[in-house]
């Protein structure tokens, strides 16, 4: 399969978020994961500086003080994380639609048919132009090589790795850069003497497969730089909706306002299942002629809690005229939803 992707991974995103935003703090290190840093937490993200400490990310925080007292504790503030990340998707999707976050700071881009480079290089620019941050950014022929190219020369690396020489150029590389091996692989093939890629390359396939199973025989490909995974962009709803056409056209307020509760109770257990919460409450009315409205109200604070979604949801009904007029269709959604990567927008049923 002969395909362009780009790898992006921002330079430790959430700490260089704060370094942006803060000018004090540049030239510091900068540890996000919490205020205090003799509480329970963990290292969420490190700066360079705090890295040149030791520091890492899913450290205690109580650790990371152990090895820089001076460095700045930072809440993690995923609000304006999520927020950072969103503009540098819709940056992504000027290029291409077949995007796949990794993480908020982390995605795979499939450019089949463009010049992946020259694209690459120029989404690294812009993001530093627009956003303020940098990244490393790295571009193959598949995913396993884009993801192996942004790791080379990071942080603000750009790097290439060409379809021509690939086994050679893995060759030389400890046999941990295979992405999806990990300490207890390493270890294991390390007690076979298998310690770089090229090691691994000289491994009969058959072998593999009788010693790691299936994944024996990914080894086998990735060795070679072989990896045919698709990039895979993620459906996630806009939008969660449920409605009720009546068996017959309803005037009652008080039905009106039990199928509202009901569908409250239903969205609340739908959001709470896929983690979900939303701004936006939106209501829609079908009348016994067909006339169909909708009405939507937006809130600064998201919610999956059904008790808070009945509230919305009667604001709405009252917003709407219900003058001796029947009703043939109620239903309720709830959308713009808190993703990395997505700016708010609506679009219902
Ligand atoms: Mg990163």
């Amino acid at each position: 399969m002969d395909r362009s992707i780009i790898h992006v991974d921002m330079d430790a995103f959430y700490a260089a978020i704060e370094q942006r935003d803060n000018p004090s703090l540049r030239g510091k290190p900068v540890v996000v994961g919490g205020s205090n840093p003799h509480s329970r937490g963990v290292v969420s993200t490190a700066s360079y500086e705090a890295r040149a400490y030791g520091i890492r990310s899913a450290m205690p925080l109580k650790q990371a003080y152990l090895r820089c007292p001076h460095a700045v504790f930072l809440p993690v503030n995923m609000t304006k994380y999520k927020e950072v990340s969103a503009q540098i998707h819709r940056i992504f999707r000027r290029y291409t639609s077949l995007i796949e976050p990794l993480s908020l700071d982390e995605a795979f881009l499939d450019v089949t048919g463009a010049d992946a480079g020259a694209l690459g290089r120029e989404i690294k620019d812009r993001i530093k132009k627009e956003v303020g941050l940098t990244a490393s950014v790295g571009v193959s022929h598949n995913k396993f090589l884009a993801k192996l190219a942004s790791d080379m020369e990071k942080p603000d690396g750009f790097t290439v790795i060409p379809r021509e020489h690939v086994e050679a150029f893995l060759a030389p590389l400890p046999v941990n850069r295979i992405w999806g091996v990990g300490p207890r692989t390493q270890e294991y093939l390390n007690e076979l003497g298998i310690f770089t890629i090229g090691d691994l390359q000289r491994l009969d396939r058959a072998f593999l497969v009788k010693t790691f199973g299936k994944w024996g025989d990914e080894l086998y490909l990735l060795a070679r730089g072989i990896d045919d995974r698709p990039v895979k962009p993620s459906r996630k709803p806009k939008s969660l909706g449920e409605e009720v056409t009546f068996p017959r056209d309803v005037e009652e307020p008080e039905k009106l306002k039990a199928s509202l509760a009901e569908f409250a109770r239903t969205l609340g257990q739908r959001l709470k299942k896929r983690g979900l919460a939303g701004r936006t409450v939106t209501l829609k009315i079908r009348y016994h002629d067909f006339v169909t409205i909708t009405r939507s109200l937006t809130f600064p604070d998201p919610t999956d809690q059904p008790e808070e979604l009945y509230r919305r949801a009667l604001l709405l009904l009252k917003k709407v005229e219900l003058d001796r007029r029947k009703i043939r269709l109620i239903g309720l959604a709830v959308s713009n939803f808190l993703y990395p990567g997505e700016p708010y927008q609506l679009s219902l049923w």
